[in-house]
């Protein structure tokens, strides 16, 4: 679903920030870009900045409106650094995600960025479903342009980590000892430590407490516990003989 995002950045003037953005997005699994009337070209500076992820930047479709550029998308969402100028649905960076990679499964979705110095025009904004702010320091809360789309396509990342987490089945919870074992494994240690004489019987309460606070933080599962008691028994048959 992730080829599904479109990354949209509009009327952008530093060709870096082009390449910034698309190295943000193949961190995170992004490789869709579109460039909305771009007030620079894709350049040098670009592929130095976009580091190994030049070629998003260089395939990125350049279109010249908004409207072109979402056209079939079934999900738009603009960016922006000041919530609620305009009295519009909002979201969340985590509910963004999440919207992404449900709604992406099936349909292309965008997610679009504003201009460096002046953001996204109120009608580019009334374009879209839904705003998302990112929410920063109050006093200082605009993100350079690459940062903001590293923040959000990292949301989209950890959403979609999520959704392939769920659909695998859960790791197994081993069996754990029970109490009972547990305590038997313990006196039969402490019988052996006695037999061997690594304790003697006047003070074996230290010894056995630490080996106490050992085995609980190991939390010994069935199997394990079976074994260290094979083992205690195998040195009980050796001072036997
Ligand atoms: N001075 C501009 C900020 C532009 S920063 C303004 O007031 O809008 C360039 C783009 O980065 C913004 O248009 C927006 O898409 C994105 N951006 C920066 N900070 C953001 C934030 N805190 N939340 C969401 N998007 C942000």
């Amino acid at each position: 679903m992730l080829h599904n995002v479109k990354v949209v950045l509009v009327g952008t003037s530093h060709s870096g920030n082009i390449g910034s953005a698309a190295r943000a997005m193949k961190v995170m699994g992004l490789t869709n870009l579109v460039l909305v009337d771009p007030q620079c070209s894709v350049d040098e500076q670009t592929m130095a900045l976009a580091s190994g992820a030049g070629e998003i930047a260089q395939n990125a479709k350049i279109v010249s409106s908004l409207d072109e550029a979402v056209s079939d998308c079934q999900l738009v969402v603009g960016s922006s650094a000041r919530s609620r100028t305009l009295e519009w649905p909002m979201l969340e960076p985590r509910e963004c995600g999440r919207k992404f990679v449900e709604e992406g499964e099936s349909s292309p979705v965008a997610l679009v960025f504003g201009r460096e110095r002046t953001g996204l025009t109120n009608e580019e904004l009334q374009k879209c479903h839904f705003h998302v702010c990112i929410p920063a320091n109050p006093e200082y809360s605009s993100l350079n342009l690459a940062m903001a789309v590293q923040t959000l396509s990292y949301e989209v990342r950890m959403a979609y980590l999520e959704k392939e987490r769920a659909a695998f089945p859960k790791a197994e919870i081993p069996e754990y000892s029970r109490h009972e074992e547990f305590e038997m494994l313990l006196q039969h240690i402490e019988k052996v430590i006695k037999l061997t004489g690594f304790i003697n019987d006047g003070q074996p309460n230290k010894v056995m407490t630490k080996l106490r606070r050992l085995f609980s933080r190991a939390r010994p599962e069935v199997q394990e516990i079976n074994m260290l008691r094979g083992v205690l028994t195998s040195v009980e048959k050796m001072n036997k003989n």
